[in-house]
Parts: structure tokens; sequence; C-alpha cells
């Protein structure tokens, strides 16, 4: 197997302790019912009103809502899919977001409703009466992909939502869950631990497994790839773990995780890849140069006419940008190459792109306290892991 010696290596008391509390812990975690039904009302309203609007619309909820990986108090993330008649207008990303948020505003169930229409993707942002935060995108088709991929995952082994529910407490406790501020997005921790569990055998690569004899069918979407194996209650006709990987606890594969980034991937020059089931080199993919100064110097001259507001400008990712950026925040988005993780379908898109010098820096020392933490006494690990910085 391809795991090496490891001075730190916990005893398997440890990991049975470590295990026994993240599965307490992710327990704990779980939405209620009772949220479930009143995010159900969220998508039901959000229907009525697109309708309203648009005629024929649909709406599709995606990111944690949809594919199980939720915590309690998680924000909803839905996608507006329009059906056109052929011959009439087609609705811009710009445009449905004004149309959409002018409506959200005469109603009073929905508050702080901020329509930003110059990001990567344009969203709305709002707060329901109900308690409910949430992002509305457009015709956003491969994020319903990605989603159901992830939730395709999780399906595979139940080790692994417990395993992705601690890391995003544990994201967010230590404040390293915000694109915005150069961290991550959930999104990104996600393909982490999947490129961990595949390394371990945990996982397959759903994007390689081909049924028919041949090669990977192409299924065309906003013009990549949207293949996967998705028969997951079939799939040990095509693939099984190694009964190393059926061995692993919970704990174990946390710690493995941990150790993982803090100390054997090289960020310098690999990219995580769980769309080829392992590693790439930043050279393969050319995505060796972060931008040089004439552009990042060509891109700040276009930005400052016409002025943009820093809120809709900056917006680094898609919908994930939880807290407005401060007044005086630099309006340039970077495509940085520091961390790399490659998005499985989108693949010329660097998900850990908002990550800046100094953001890594901190990630990389957050990974090594946490490999340090789950490496001693496994009695009160998690809890420690998981404690707010401040
Ligand atoms: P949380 O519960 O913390 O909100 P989440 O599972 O909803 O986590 P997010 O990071 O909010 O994850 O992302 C929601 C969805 O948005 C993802 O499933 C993905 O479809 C899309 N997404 C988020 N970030 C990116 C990104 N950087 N690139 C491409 N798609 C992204
Ligand atoms: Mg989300």
């Amino acid at each position: 197997s391809d795991k090496k010696y490891d001075p730190y290596r916990p005893s398997s008391h440890t990991f049975d302790l470590l295990t026994r509390d993240a599965k307490i812990l992710c327990q704990e975690l779980k939405p209620k019912p009772e949220e479930e039904t009143r995010k159900l009302a969220l998508l039901k309203k959000l229907s009525d009103i697109a309708r309203e609007v648009f005629g024929e619309a649909e709406v599709l909820p995606f990111g944690s809502s949809g594919n199980g990986l939720a915590l309690a108090n998680a924000d909803m993330d839905v996608c507006v899919f329009l059906n056109t008649k052929p011959g009439s207008e087609e609705v811009s990303p710009v445009e449905f977001v004004e149309r959409i948020g002018d409506r959200l505003e005469k109603d009073a169930d929905f508050e702080n409703i901020l329509q930003l229409k110059r990001a990567r993707v344009p969203i709305v942002k709002l707060n329901h009466v109900n308690g409910i935060a949430c992002d509305i995108g457009y015709q956003n088709d491969l994020a319903i992909w990605n989603t159901r991929m992830l939730r395709a995952y999780c399906k595979i082994d139940e080790r692994v939502r417990d395993i992705v529910v601690i890391i995003k407490l544990w994201a967010k406790r230590r404040k390293i869950n915000n694109p915005y501020t150069g961290s991550l997005s959930s999104y990104a921790y996600v393909l982490l631990v999947i490129h961990v569990l595949q390394k371990r055998g945990v996982l397959p690569n759903l994007q390689a497994i081909v049924t028919g004899n041949g090669s990977i069918p192409f299924w065309p979407c906003q013009g990549f790839n949207r293949y996967f194996f998705e028969d997951i209650p079939n799939l040990m006709r095509y693939w099984q773990p190694t009964p190393e990987a059926l061995s692993q606890s919970v704990g174990e594969l946390l710690y493995e995780f941990f150790r993982y980034y803090a100390s054997e991937f090289r960020y310098a020059n690999q990219v995580v890849s769980i769309r080829s089931g392992g590693l790439l080199t930043k050279e393969a993919k050319e995505w060796t140069k972060d931008f040089t100064q004439a552009q990042q110097q060509q891109q700040q001259q276009q930005q400052q006419q016409p002025p943009q507001q820093p809120s809709e400008s900056s917006t680094e990712t898609d919908s994930q940008v939880e807290t407005p950026p401060p007044a005086d925040a630099k309006p340039v988005v970077k495509n940085r190459y520091l961390f790399c993780i490659e998005d499985p379908f989108e693949l010329d898109h660097n998900v850990g792109r908002p990550v800046d010098r100094y953001s890594l820096f901190t990630i990389r020392g957050e990974f090594m306290r946490a490999a340090k933490i789950l490496s001693r006494n496994g009695d009160g690990a998690i809890p420690r892991l998981c404690t707010e910085r401040e």
C-alpha cells in the first residue's frame, strides 16, 4: 500500500476514541427534520415566485441542501432554470437577478436581499423570515451535476459523510471556510476529502467507471463532460474497496486527511484531481503562472472604468461568499495557483483560486495543528480539534 512510515501515527486505541467522538458529533450536527421542513417551504415559495415572474420555471436545490452533506443551520443554495419557449427572448443572468431580486423586495418574508450582478456567476442572496439564508443562482447545470456526483460519492460509503461533516465543522470553527477572505469553500474541502479517500481505496473514481466496453462517454454540459457513474447500488459489479480500505475507521481516515495535507501533499507542484483519481502536476495543467503583473494591471485598468462596487466585482466564487467584503477590499480577482484543486467537471477551474500566500500559510498551519491534536491522546481530541479560533 502507499502508506508512508509515520512516526506520529496514533495507536488503534486512539483511533477508536476519535471514531466514537466523531460519530457522536456528526449525529448532533445533523439538521433536524423541522429544518428540512422549513427549507422545503422556502423552496416551494421560491418556485411560485419564479413562475410568477418568468412563466415556466423550475427551482432546484444544490450544494449541501442537495447532497446530504449539510450541517444544522446551513444555507440553502438553489438554482432557477427557465423553460423559455422557442422564439422567445432568452433571459440573461443579469436580467434574471434584477427581475427576481425586484420581485423578492416586494415580499415582506424576505430580508437583506442582495443582487450580485457582476459576480463570476450572478446570484441573489437573501434571508427568509423563517431563518434560512439562501443563494439563488441561474441556469447553472454544472452545479447541479457536481452536487449529484458528491451525493453519489456519499452513498458509496457512510464514512464519507461523517468525515466531511467533521471537516466542514473544523473549517468553519477555525475560520478557514470563506473563499472571500482567501480560504476555501466547503465544496473545495469535500474535493480534498474525496481525493484522500480515493488514494486509500475507500472510494473509486466515478468519472472513470465505464459500464459498456469502450471509452468514457462524453455527456456535454456547458462545454464540459458531465459523465460519471451514478448507479451506486450496482457499483460493486465494477469496483470493490480493498479489505484494508474497509477496515479503516473514521478516526483513522480523519487523521490521514490532516496528515496528508500537513506533510505529504506538495503544494508547490501538485494538483488535486478527483476526476483523474489522483494527482496531476501544475506543469501538465499549465497552472504555473499566477496572473502576471501586466495582466493584473490590465485587469485593474478595466475595473476602474466603469467603477464597480467591491461587493460585486470581487466575488471570488459562485455563490458561497457569505460575508460582504470590507469597504477597503481590493476589487481584483486573481487566478491564483497556490493551492490547486481541479474542479471535476470544469477542468480549467481551480477551486482553490481564492487562496493567496498568506491564507495558504494559515490553512497549512491548521492542517498541522489538526494532525498534531489527533495524533496525541484521542480522548477529547475531536472537540479540541473544532474549538473556535479567535
Ligand atoms: P455549506 O453547507 O458550507 O454551505 P455546501 O456543501 O453547500 O457547504 P458550498 O461551498 O456552499 O458547499 O457550495 C455549494 C455548491 O456550489 C457546490 O456544491 C458547487 O456546486 C458550487 N460551488 C461552490 N464553490 C464552487 C467553486 N469554487 N467552483 C465551482 N462550483 C462551486
Ligand atoms: Mg452552501
